[in-house]
C-alpha cells in the first residue's frame, strides 16, 4: 500500500509487536502481521529523553516516531495552581493542559491534545508516502488533523456524518482538507472512510494503532516528569478510547527506563461520563472484553453525556498492549462521572483559571475531585491531572476561523466510482491555497506539483 522511501537503518526506533516482541518493518505500519489483536509499540534507541529546543511537541522527537520537524505550536504545558489544589484537597497537584490558553503558554489552535497526535502522525507519514490521510471524525480528531494539515500543506480527507458537516473549522483554510459528508451516522462515516482507504493512495490515521498518535499523547507525561522532576503517582484523564491512558503508561515505562524519574508506574485513574461507560463497566466486572450490555441501550446512552468526545463504541480495550493491559500493569481504576459533577467541576476550574475547559477535561477534574473526597489519595502522592482540551472559543475569537466547505455529499452505500468522484471534487485533499479567512468564496488555484494520489 505504501512505498518505502526510507530504510529501517535510518530510523531511531524499531516497531515491535507487543504480543510477540517481534520487530516489524516500519512503513507507516499500523498492525502486527501475525497478531491482529496486538498493538505495535515503538522501541526508541535513545534510552534517556533529551528535550530539544523546539517550541512544539517535536521537543520530544527522540521518543516520537517522526522524521522532519514540522511547524506548529501544539505542545502540552504543565503548571500548578495552589488555590485550586487547596480547594480540592490535593497538595501535590500538577496540571497538564493542551489547548489554547496563551496566559499559560498553550497555543494549540484546535484546542485539544489531538493536535499532539496529528503533528507526529503527519511527520511519520511523510517519511513513507505522500498519500493523504483519511480521518473519520466529527470532533477534535478531525479538527486537529485538518488544522495541522492546512498549516503544513498536507492533504487530508475528513469524512463526517452529514449532520456534523457544517462544524469543521480551521484557523487558515489552505484548501488541504477535502470534507466529505455522508448521508448517515458516524458508523457510516467510518465505513466510507475505510472504503476510501481501500481505493488505494490514501492512508488511515490509524487511531490507537498508530504509534505516532500514542507517543504524541505520551508527551504530556514527559512534559510533566521534566517539569515536576519525577513521575507522578497517579494520572487522571477522561477517556473515550482510552488511548491517552495507554500512551501515559508507555511514556511512563520509558521514563522508568531513563532512570532519572523514579521507578514506579503511575496508577491510571481513568474516567468515563455517565451514562455511557463501557470500559468502566467491563473493568469493574473484571472482564477483558466489552460486551453488548456495557454499551447501554442503543444510542441513547451516548446521546446523554456532557462530553460527547468520550463516546467511543470500539475502544482498544482488549488488544494486547491496550487499555486492559495498561490498567492491569499500573493497578489502575475507572471512575464514572455524572453530567452534573462535570459541570460543577467546570465551574470550579473557571473560578481559578481563565479558559473554558473542554467538557472531557471537566470530567477528568470531576473524577479527581471525587477521588480526593473519598480519601483515596495519600498526603504525599503526586497527582497529574490531564486537562486534555480547552480554549476553543478563545482560539476562534483570537485566531479567526474558516469553516471548511463540504466538497461532496455521498450516500452511506456510495460505490467506488462515486467515492473517487467525491475525492476529485476538491482535488483529493490537495485543493490549493488562497481562500480568504472568513469563509468560502476566495480564489483557489491547483498546485499541480502535488497532484492527486
Ligand atoms: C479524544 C479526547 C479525549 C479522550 O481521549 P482518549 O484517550 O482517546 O480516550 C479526552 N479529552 C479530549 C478533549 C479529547 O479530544
Amino acid at each position: 500500500m505504501v512505498s518505502s522511501t526510507s530504510t529501517p537503518s535510518d530510523l531511531h526506533y524499531t516497531l515491535r509487536c507487543v504480543e510477540s516482541g517481534a520487530a516489524v518493518e516500519e512503513r507507516y505500519t499500523l498492525s502486527c502481521p501475525d497478531h491482529p489483536k496486538s498493538l505495535l509499540r515503538a522501541d526508541y534507541a535513545a534510552r534517556q529523553i533529551d528535550p530539544r529546543d523546539i517550541g512544539n511537541v517535536f521537543r520530544f522527537m527522540d521518543w516520537l516516531p517522526v522524521g522532519d520537524v514540522l511547524p506548529g505550536r501544539a505542545r502540552p504545558v504543565v503548571f500548578r495552581n495552589e488555590d485550586l489544589s487547596r480547594e480540592i484537597g490535593v497538595d501535590d497537584l500538577w496540571i497538564a493542559f493542551t489547548g489554547y490558553y496563551p496566559e499559560r503558554g498553550a497555543y494549540a489552535a484546535s484546542a485539544s491534545f489531538k493536535e499532539l497526535e496529528a503533528l507526529p502522525t503527519y511527520s511519520r507519514l511523510r517519511r513513507f508516502t505522500d498519500s493523504s490521510v483519511v480521518v473519520a471524525s466529527a470532533g477534535n480528531t478531525a479538527r486537529a488533523f485538518a488544522e495541522v494539515g492546512n498549516q503544513i500543506g498536507a492533504g487530508n480527507v475528513v469524512v463526517v456524518p452529514k449532520t456534523a458537516s457544517g462544524r469543521l473549522s480551521v484557523t487558515d483554510d489552505n484548501g488541504m482538507t477535502t470534507l466529505i459528508a455522508v448521508d448517515g451516522d458516524y458508523s457510516d462515516a467510518i465505513a466510507v472512510s475505510d472504503r476510501i482507504v481501500a481505493l488505494g493512495g490514501y492512508v488511515p490515521e490509524g487511531g490507537a494503532r498508530n504509534v505516532a498518535r500514542r507517543d504524541g499523547m505520551g508527551t504530556v507525561v514527559l512534559e510533566a516528569a521534566l517539569t515536576s522532576g519525577r513521575l507522578p503517582d497517579r494520572y487522571f484523564q477522561a477517556v473515550g478510547s482510552g488511548t491517552g491512558g495507554i500512551a501515559a503508561w508507555e511514556a511512563s515505562m520509558r521514563l522508568i527506563g531513563d532512570g532519572r524519574f523514579g521507578d514506579r508506574l503511575p496508577r491510571l485513574e481513568l474516567a468515563q461520563n455517565e451514562p455511557f461507560t463501557p470500559m468502566a463497566k467491563a473493568w469493574s466486572a473484571g472482564r477483558r472484553e466489552i460486551i453488548d450490555s456495557d454499551l447501554g441501550w442503543g444510542k441513547r446512552d451516548e446521546e446523554q453525556v456532557y462530553a460527547d468526545v468520550l463516546t467511543n463504541r470500539h475502544p482498544p480495550y482488549s488488544l494486547a498492549g491496550g487499555v486492559y493491559d495498561a490498567m492491569s500493569a499500573t493497578g489502575g481504576s475507572f471512575r464514572t462521572v455524572s453530567n452534573v459533577d462535570a459541570r460543577n467541576a467546570e465551574r470550579l476550574w473557571m473560578t481559578y483559571e481563565d479558559v473554558r475547559p473542554n467538557p472531557a477535561a471537566s470530567v477528568a477534574l470531576a473524577s479527581l475531585v471525587s477521588a480526593a473526597r473519598s480519601g483515596t489519595i495519600g498526603k504525599d502522592e503526586r497527582i497529574l491531572l490531564n486537562m486534555t482540551g480547552g480554549g476553543l472559543e478563545r482560539a476562534r475569537e483570537e485566531l479567526g476561523t474558516t469553516t471548511i466547505p463540504v466538497a461532496a455529499e455521498v450516500p452511506a452505500d456510495a460505490d467506488d466510482d462515486s467515492l473517487r468522484e467525491a475525492l476529485y471534487a476538491r482535488g483529493g485533499g490537495h485543493r490549493a491555497a488562497a481562500r480568504c479567512r472568513g469563509g468560502p468564496g476566495g480564489q483557489s488555484a491547483v498546485r499541480p506539483e502535488q497532484g492527486v494520489h
